[in-house]
């Protein structure tokens, strides 16, 4: 086969080449509806009734049984029409739009690539060699590669947030990670040897498996153990990068990343890179190649503007075009990345406070609570929760509420407690009667801490800050915060 060199522009034949095609596909063997479908192994549903009506048609089916005859007439390299690549999306369109203008003239009567089997059956065969070739515009093609200028990835990344898979979050997760790997660019910029230059650009541009896996563990044991975030409607489609956490770590962790047991994290790492990150042989392996997926007409298209993987290497390999992209515009590309994750959870997690900045800081830092203790400190003397006498110098300011579930300093959720209190209350509720207790402070106070009265008048949306503060509890409580007995 004599492909098309890379960069020499290929223009097509008219559409007479389609209608060579539809011929050769229609007059072949094995191309009625009936043996369309005993050869996938499937039939068509009771309620595709065209399709009943016409199971002994010649029928020409599937886009890309189409795309793939076209090519094969004019010789080009299969892999070229149907792999990765802007080349096979370009050829597939430009084929449609001579389908779409056959249909148009009444040559093909039933377009069925929405129905099950995607099928098209000619009107009359015999009109077919009627048609005016010149009346089909032949589409032209200008170039093999992908877009890489600013303009082109832009266009694809943004494409691939906001409109590829929606089955769960991996393409956030994976472009994360991706950017990550690309913040610190590569040190050889300075260096005089060029063949070193080379080579360490060459590694930057590798990202392995086992990177992404550590990545994509820690961002879903953050979302799953400390954040408590929801990732699916139905429990059965938890995506495996957290039952495989789950698997691993079980119901509680310590609510410190850095504090896991070293072996779990390796076990879990493991799970994920087998699961998530897999052979492509064994299925497995679906974020990174579905990452590159854009929608084609009908179906989509794997276009790699980005990186080419190797499962057998186990590692992805950054196109330089896209490690520049990625690298000069990190800041930007990672905030539209947090953005279309925030999007894809929130209507999981409708009533879960904060989500964009809960999800943009994986450990955020946290405020000192230092002027708090000095704001509560004229009014008590005795931890919150063990109502023991506190000892100047040891007084701790606690989110009775956790922060990680509310994600801010409000001056209505902080109380004052010993070291043993607050260290043992870590990420968790405390029971009811804490806050009622809470409740009954803030009231009390209300009129003499300007700070406290400032945070309940901002909590207060029409139903009153009482309310509020049960609600949050109470929504904490369901999104599998546990709670603690204290002291
Ligand atoms: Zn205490």
């Amino acid at each position: 086969m004599h492909g098309p060199t890379a960069g020499s522009p290929t223009v097509l034949p008219s559409g007479k080449m389609v209608m060579w095609a539809l011929a050769q596909v229609v007059g072949g063997p094995g191309s009625t509806i009936s043996e369309v479908e005993a050869a996938r192994g499937r039939t068509c549903g009771r309620g595709d009734r065209t399709q009943h009506a016409h199971k002994d048609d010649a029928v020409w089916h599937g886009a890309g049984k189409v795309v793939e005859q076209v090519a094969g007439l004019l010789n080009l390299d299969r892999s070229a029409v149907s792999g990765g690549g802007i080349l096979a999306v370009d050829f597939y369109q430009s084929v449609m739009a001579q389908i779409s203008a056959l249909r148009a003239r009444g040559c093909i009567a039933d377009w069925r690539a929405g129905g099950r089997l995607g099928v098209f059956r000619l009107a009359d065969p015999s009109r077919l060699p009627d048609i005016d070739p010149g009346g089909l515009r032949p589409p032209s093609y200008a170039g093999m590669s992908p877009d890489t200028s600013h303009a082109g990835l832009t266009k694809s990344f943004l494409s691939i947030l906001s409109h590829g898979s929606k089955a769960n979050t991996y393409k956030f997760a994976l472009a994360r990670a991706i950017l990550e790997h690309c913040q610190g660019g590569y040190r050889g910029a300075g260096r005089d040897d060029d063949e070193e230059k080379e080579e360490e650009r060459q590694s930057v541009l590798r990202i392995p498996y086992e990177y992404l896996a550590e990545k994509f563990l820690k961002y879903y044991w953050h979302q799953e153990y400390v954040l408590h975030m929801r990732q699916n409607y139905d429990a059965k489609h938890t995506p495996h990068a957290i039952t495989k956490l789950r698997n691993v770590f079980g119901k509680s962790t310590p609510a410190d990343y850095s504090r896991l047991d070293k072996n779990d994290v390796e076990r879990a790492k493991k799970l994920i890179l087998r699961n998530v990150f897999g052979h492509a042989k064994s299925k497995t392996s679906i974020v990174v190649p579905r990452f590159q997926k854009v929608p084609v007409g009908n179906r989509t298209a794997e276009v790699r503007s980005f990186y080419d993987y190797d499962d057998d290497e186990q590692a992805i390999r950054l196109k330089p075009e896209a490690f520049e992209f990625f690298q000069k515009n990190n800041a930007l590309l990672s905030k539209a990345v947090l953005i279309e994750w925030t999007k894809f959870l929130e209507p999981l997690n409708p009533t879960l406070p904060r989500l964009l900045t809960k999800i943009e800081s994986m450990d955020a830092g946290r405020q000192a609570l230092t002027k708090y203790r000095s704001m509560f400190a004229p009014f008590t003397d005795c931890c919150f929760y063990c109502r023991d006498r506190l000892e100047p110098g040891y007084v701790q300011v606690d989110h009775l509420i956790p922060w990680t579930y509310i994600y801010d300093d409000n001056a209505w959720n902080l109380v004052l407690a010993c070291q043993p209190c607050n260290g043992k209350k870590s990420n968790s509720l405390p029971e009811d009667e804490f806050r009622d207790g809470l409740v009954e402070r803030n009231r009390r106070h209300r009129g003499e801490i300007p700070p406290l009265r400032m945070s309940l008048d901002m909590l207060d949306r029409g139903r009153g800050w009482e309310a509020e503060i049960r609600g949050h509890y109470q929504t904490c409580l369901e999104y599998g915060f546990g709670t603690i007995r204290l002291p």
